[in-house]
Order: C-alpha cells, then sequence, then structure tokens
C-alpha cells in the first residue's frame, strides 16, 4: 500500500520537473528573441546584439 503511494508520488514530482524545464529550452532549443542589435559592448571591445529567450528569459549574445 504504502508502495503504491511514493509510486505515484514520485511520478507527480518528476511532471512537476518537466513543466519546470519547458522542454525545448531545457534541451537548448530557446527562442530566442532580439534585444538590442549591435550595440558596442565595452567589455569585449566590439559590437554585439543581445537576444533573450521569449519562454525562460536566458539571455544571449553575439560578437560581430
Ligand atoms: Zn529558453
Amino acid at each position: 500500500m504504502s508502495e503504491v503511494v511514493s509510486l505515484q508520488k514520485h511520478r507527480r514530482e518528476q511532471l512537476k520537473k518537466k513543466g519546470k524545464q519547458s522542454t525545448l529550452c531545457g534541451s537548448g532549443f530557446h527562442s530566442w528573441e532580439l534585444v538590442k542589435e549591435r550595440q558596442f559592448d565595452v567589455k569585449q571591445g566590439k559590437l554585439v546584439t543581445e537576444y533573450r529567450c521569449k519562454r525562460c528569459g536566458a539571455t544571449r549574445t553575439d560578437a560581430h
């Protein structure tokens, strides 16, 4: 009896985890959206384009 309960709990927690990762983002397939195009990055000393993921809010910069 107690085994059944723990199995159900386990399944529920796995589902929760999956939803949090937003599947595609969790696999590294973000939905990139342009934030700023070709701004000068002082740290890198070159022009960079900034992107943000629509789903999870991760950011990425591309150097030119
Ligand atoms: Zn993402």
